[in-house]
This record gives C-alpha cells, structure tokens and sequence, in this order.
C-alpha cells in the first residue's frame, strides 16, 4: 500500500458548514473555507506518510477548487482543472493507485441532518438511484474506484457522510470532524483537533488495509441510475442523453452494463 487516490470536498470540512457564507466562491469566509480544507487534506497527507505511503494524488474534487496549491503538503501531487478530463482518461490515471479515501465529504442529498447535504449539483439535482437504491458522491467515487480495483478504506466529513460510507462499505475507517444539525449548521471540533484525528484515523485505516483488506466496492450490474431534478429545464437536457428514459417531468433513467461509463454520466 504505497500509492492512495485522494478525493477532496470542501463542505465536510470543520467549520465549513454554510454553503454561501464558506463553499459558494462569492461567499464572504470562503478564503478561510479554503485554507481549512487544505490544512485537513494535509493532516490526512501527513497521516498518510506516517503510514508508509509514498504516492498520494489529490484530487480537487469541489466545484470551485477547495486547495491552496502553495500550501500543499509532499508527497502530494495536485489533480484540479476544470472542465474535468474525460472520465475515461481519468480512470487511466486513477487505476494506478492502490485504494482510494475521501477528506472533506458531506453526506446525499436529503440526508436529514448532514451539513450541506447534496448530490453533485446543490441547485438542481433532488436525488440519484442506482438500481433503486439513494447514493451520493461517496457511492459514486467508490463504485467508479471500485470498478478500476481501489477500494475505499477511509473518509472524513460530517456525521451523516461517515455514516452515509459505513452503510455503504461496512469496515471502512471514518473520522466526523463535525455533527450536522442541519443543512446550514454544525458543530465542528476544533480545527487543530479535526486535523489530528484524520492524521490519526488514516494512518490506523492505511495499516488495517495491509492485515484486514477491504474489497473495491462492485455492485452487480446491469445498472439504471435514475435522476431526479428540481427543474423541468435540467431534466430535460439529461433526456437528451443516448439511451436516456423519461421517467415524468424532473426524472430521467439512464441505462448501462459498464459503472465506468454511468455513474458520472
Ligand atoms: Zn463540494
């Protein structure tokens, strides 16, 4: 276990915990979003070192950027840019890793009390399903790294995401630096404390994977992740997609035998 794939979010960060006042770009603390989420995503590269890693690719996973690129910890390299490079180029680079962990992860959409809960798009996605199951971003990064081999074996973010990937992989290693009361308000351990238990939490996650391995995530296909939108005007370019199924007026069906080419479509 030498090489770790890094996804990062901004709104499972402590203190982070307000979409427009932290993680929206015009949102006046969102500087100070910023230099939080990159201090816990050091922590983790820290821990990560601790253990032994010596390649760690993190991967800028929030919209409007969440890293400081001069702050950045070694051994880390720094994947960010948008638009995103096609999935399938991505997944030529992501099959090179080991395993895969998130920092900074918030829970799906509708998730009662995770802070800043959403899927993808806080503005206009209602839900996803995939085969009738709800999953989020967490199911979404462990089933596309699950299908190029990389399991999933560590996470951090508010209660509700650690809860959301227990549920999702039993036995993964979480660190909750924050409780959601709500869409808009936490509680967040101190930033010094959050910090020392992701360096620590990794680390431990990192050793249990060489004695205890935990398996990629694959869920048996054929597969039909269904949207659901809160505008007409959104569902109805998802419906222009090859393949695509009405379902009514905010849902599309999209149909595939490949999770690679799906979960992100
Ligand atoms: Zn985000």
């Amino acid at each position: 276990m030498k090489r770790i794939f890094m996804v990062t979010d901004m709104e499972g960060v402590a203190g982070v915990v307000s979409f427009t006042e932290h993680s929206y770009p015009d949102g006046r603390y969102y500087t100070v979003a910023r230099q939080l989420a990159t201090a816990e995503v050091n922590a983790a590269v820290a821990g990560l070192h601790d253990a032994g890693v010596e390649e760690v690719l993190v991967w800028d996973g929030h919209g409007a950027g969440a890293i400081d690129f001069p702050d950045l910890h070694p051994p880390a390299r720094l994947l960010s840019g948008r638009p995103l490079a096609p999935w399938s180029r991505l997944a030529e680079v992501i099959g090179r890793y080991e395993a895969c962990v998130m920092i900074g992860q918030h829970a799906m959409a509708g998730a009662l009390t995770g802070n800043q809960n959403h899927t993808q798009s806080s503005r206009s996605i209602d839900y996803y399903k995939l085969n009738g199951r709800p999953i989020g971003e967490i199911a979404q990064c462990a089933l596309f790294c699950g299908a190029l081999g990389l399991p999933m074996i560590f996470l951090s973010g508010d209660l509700a995401a650690c809860r959301e990937a227990e549920d999702l992989i039993p036995g993964i290693g979480v660190v909750a630096v924050k409780e959601g009361l709500g869409r808009g308000s936490a509680i967040s351990l101190s930033a010094p404390e959050a910090r020392q238990r992701i360096r620590e939490g990794i680390r431990l996650a990192v050793e249990r994977q060489r004695s205890h391995p935990l398996p990629p995530l694959v869920w048996p296909g054929p597969y039909v992740l269904e949207k659901r939108f809160f505008q007409t005007d959104v569902a109805d370019a998802a419906a222009q997609q090859p393949g695509a199924e009405r379902v009514d007026s905010q849902t599309v069906r999209l149909h595939g035998a490949d999770i690679l080419d799906l979960i992100y479509r």
